[in-house]
């Protein structure tokens, strides 16, 4: 499943929210001398709405980048759930940052049952089908765009 969109649309919410975060610290100036806060004593409403928001916002987005990397880490064979808890609990995106730099290459899927498959694997080693094609001549798997096996010299037929 492509997560791709989710991450994107979470990326758009997290800057409207920096936005407006900063539009309201500059409309308001909470800390200010002359600032109502400071004049009323007390936060105005209006503040203390955006801090929530703020704060469910980032509750959400680390939500998100948590199952994204709990998800990914399982597809490259790292250890998920100590992935996605770095990533997401490690402060300011550091965590995430080093997951994305450090991830291995995602390991192949099996098209039969969507079980992870070893990286070099041909068979599925939950339902043991081929997971990548096989020469109908010889049975070596071929590798990816092959025309001739490269065991036997047979013509593979393309994918229907
Ligand atoms: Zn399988
Ligand atoms: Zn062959």
């Amino acid at each position: 499943m492509d997560r791709r969109p989710i991450l994107v649309l979470a990326g758009i919410f997290a800057v409207l929210l920096a936005l407006a975060w900063g539009a309201l610290l500059v409309g308001l100036r909470p800390w200010g001398p002359d600032s109502e806060m400071v004049r009323s004593g007390e936060p105005p409403v209006v503040f203390l709405l955006f801090l929530a928001l703020f704060a469910i916002g980032m509750l959400f987005l680390v939500f998100l980048i948590a199952v994204y990397v709990y998800q990914d880490a399982k597809r490259r064979g790292m250890p998920p759930l100590l992935w996605s808890l770095v990533a997401a609990l490690v402060p300011y995106f550091i965590g995430l940052i080093v997951y994305l730099v450090v991830r291995q290459p995602r390991l192949l899927g099996c098209p039969h049952c969507g079980q992870v498959a070893g990286e070099k694997a041909v068979y599925c080693p939950t339902c043991g089908r081929p997971v990548r094609p096989l020469c109908p001549g010889c049975r070596e798997p071929m590798p990816d765009g092959a025309r001739f096996c490269p065991s036997c010299g047979k013509e593979l037929r393309s994918p229907a």
